[in-house]
């Protein structure tokens, strides 16, 4: 009895492997067909910088409409697009595209882009960012490139070159969701970062959180050491804001401030001004 129910169960694993490989091979060709039929966008989150109490720039933030499957988040397709390689054409669609529509913006602020660890790894990354920069004819340094503390690990050496080779472009480099990562502090040593970005779970535990302030507060003061600016992630409260000002972070981001915006609000996002902070 215990040898046909290991099978039966063997069976319904198999099953299970079976659908999921099947639905994650479906994504994969709907993944790639997206990219020709525009089902891609970038929307648009500020930044604020509580140095001016103005908009420093913007993230870009990827978009998926589905016919099939409706809005689907980057966190559900992001893994899968990597796995499958199929990372590094949305990618680039997203640096020229976030290139070429903040160029058109009344004011110069900066536009960071996301860059998955796969992209980062690609021998074309640097040649990829420079044609974007070209045809689009936005200046280097307002170019902001957000990479996680996983992306280092790979090949440390090939990493610092990459880096290098991106930061004598003039374009800027933020490490993002800091602190969740494996990294070691070393790595803000070794590798140079003008922007780190605290993560959302940190900023957002504080309430009743002290070792979380703890955290945002002895990031922010790192920072401030090391000449970099400290961004707190997912601000959504007058509470969160009011603490993450206190414990010394250079910037804001998150709904407090706005939601992600479809680039034709832009312009009347900057004109209305920022809410009161
Ligand atoms: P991320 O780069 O850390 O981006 C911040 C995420 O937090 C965004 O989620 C943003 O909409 C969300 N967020 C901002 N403020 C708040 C807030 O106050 N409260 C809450 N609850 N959330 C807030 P989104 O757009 O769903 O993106 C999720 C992740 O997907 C991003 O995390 C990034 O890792 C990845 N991603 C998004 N776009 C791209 C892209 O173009 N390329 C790559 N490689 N990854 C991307
Ligand atoms: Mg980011
Ligand atoms: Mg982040
Ligand atoms: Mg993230």
């Amino acid at each position: 009895r215990a040898k046909s129910d290991g099978q039966g169960s063997y069976r319904f694993f198999e099953a299970a492997m079976d659908e999921k490989m099947r639905s994650c091979r479906k994504l994969e060709i709907d993944l790639r067909r997206a990219l020709s039929l525009r089902e891609f966008s970038l929307v648009y989150q500020p930044q604020v910088s509580l140095h001016t109490s103005a908009v420093s720039g913007f993230e870009a933030l990827l978009r998926w409409q589905c016919p099939t499957r409706g809005a689907v988040s980057p966190l559900d397709f992001i893994p899968l697009a990597e796995q499958t390689g199929v990372i590094t054409s949305i990618g680039e669609w997203v640096l020229r595209t976030a290139c070429r529509e903040a160029a058109s913006w009344p004011n110069d602020h900066s536009i960071a882009v996301n860059v998955s660890g796969v992209q980062f790894a690609h021998p074309n990354l640097v040649k990829v960012v420079m044609s974007a920069l070209a045809e689009s004819g936005l200046a280097p340094q307002r170019l902001e490139l957000e990479i996680t503390e996983s992306v280092m690990l790979d090949d440390q050496g090939q990493s610092l070159t990459v880096l290098n080779n991106l930061r004598s472009l003039g374009v800027r480099m933020a490490l993002d969701d800091f602190g969740t990562g494996y990294s070691s502090l070393g790595y803000l040593r070794r590798f140079s970062f003008d922007k780190i970005k605290i993560d959302q779970s940190f900023v957002r535990g504080t309430a009743h959180d002290p070792a979380g302030q703890a955290i945002v507060r002895a990031i922010s003061s790192l920072g401030q050491s090391l000449g970099m600016k400290t961004v707190a992630e997912g601000v959504e409260t007058r509470e969160q804001f009011d603490r993450v000002v206190a414990d010394g972070c250079t910037d804001v981001q998150g709904y407090l401030i706005s939601r992600p915006l479809p680039a034709g609000q832009i312009a009347s996002f900057l004109d209305d001004g920022i809410p009161q902070l």
